[in-house]
C-alpha cells in the first residue's frame, strides 16, 4: 500500500491541487494529521475534498476551534482566533458537522498511528530531539506520522540516540527514507498550506508499505493566487505575507 500523507492543509485549496498533482498515480491511500481549515480562504473547497477522498483523518486545533469545539478561543492569538472566527462563518453546516465529528489522535491505520501534536496530546508540539526521546518508551507503535509543527522531518530514534529525519533541502524535491527494523520513527510530513520551515513550497510525504520507505516531497504551487482570496477574504494580512517566506 503507498499512502500519501499530508498534514496542515490550512484550507489552501492552490497548496492541496499542487500536491495532488505532484504525487498523482503514485498513491492509493490519502491519510491527513488534522488541521484541514484556519488561516487560508477555501475552507469548504478543502472540507468537500476531504470529506469525498481521504481514507482517515484526525482533527487538529484549528479544526477544533473553527467548527466551535473550543468555546474558549482565548490561547489562540488574535490572527489565529480572527481566522478562525471568519472560517466558522463560512463553513456550510455539512462541513462544520463532518469537523466537529473528525476523531482525536491517535488512531490506528495497519501497523503505524496517524496523530496531529503528540501522541499523549493532540495540541502538544513535538519540536526538538529532547520530545522524542522523552515519548519513546510510551510508544505503542514504532511508526507515528504527525503534524501540528509545520515543520517537515521529524525524529528517528534507536540505540545510539535520536536523530532529526530529513526535512527539506533547499531546491531538491524529494527526500528518500529507507526505514530499518530496531528503529522507532515520529514522521511528521510538513504542511501543505502553510509551511514553517523557511520552505514556503507545499510538503507532503509518500509512506510505501511494501518498500518500506518514507520520502519526503516538496512541491512549488500559486502562491499569490492563494494570497489574494486571503486579503480579498478579509484576512489578517499576515497570513498571506508569510506563505512567501515558509514561516
Ligand atoms: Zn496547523
Amino acid at each position: 500500500m503507498r499512502y500519501l500523507i499530508i498534514s496542515d492543509i490550512h484550507a489552501n485549496w492552490e497548496g492541496l491541487q499542487a500536491v495532488l498533482r505532484d504525487a498523482r498515480n503514485s498513491y492509493d491511500r490519502i491519510l491527513c494529521a488534522g488541521d484541514l481549515v484556519g488561516y487560508g480562504a477555501d475552507p469548504n473547497a478543502v472540507v468537500d475534498w476531504a470529506r469525498r477522498e481521504i481514507s482517515a483523518v484526525v482533527r487538529g486545533n484549528h479544526d477544533k476551534a473553527c467548527c466551535g469545539l473550543l468555546d474558549d478561543l482565548e490561547w489562540f492569538n488574535p490572527v489565529a482566533r480572527q481566522a478562525a472566527l471568519w472560517t466558522r462563518a463560512q463553513l456550510t453546516y455539512a462541513n462544520l458537522e463532518y469537523l466537529q465529528n473528525l476523531p482525536k489522535g491517535p488512531i490506528r491505520v495497519e501497523n503505524f498511528q496517524l496523530l496531529h501534536g503528540s501522541p499523549l496530546d493532540e495540541d502538544e508540539y513535538l519540536l526538538a530531539s529532547s520530545d522524542a526521546i522523552f515519548l519513546a518508551p510510551q510508544l505503542k507503535y514504532r511508526l507515528s506520522f504527525f503534524g501540528h509543527t509545520h515543520v517537515q522531518g521529524g525524529f528517528l530514534i534507536h540505540r545510539g540516540g535520536v536523530e532529526v529525519l530529513g526535512g527539506p533541502v533547499s531546491g531538491k524535491n524529494r527526500t528518500l527514507c529507507a526505514l530499518e527494523p530496531e528503529t522507532i520513527y515520529l514522521s511528521n510530513p510538513g504542511s501543505v498550506g502553510q509551511p514553517r520551515d523557511g520552505d514556503p513550497r507545499a510538503a507532503y510525504l509518500i509512506y510505501d508499505t511494501k518498500e518500506n520507505t518514507v520520502s519526503y516531497q516538496r512541491v512549488g504551487y500559486d502562491i499569490s493566487s492563494a494570497q489574494a482570496k486571503i486579503i480579498s477574504a478579509g484576512l489578517p494580512e499576515i497570513l498571506a505575507r508569510r506563505l512567501a517566506i515558509g514561516v
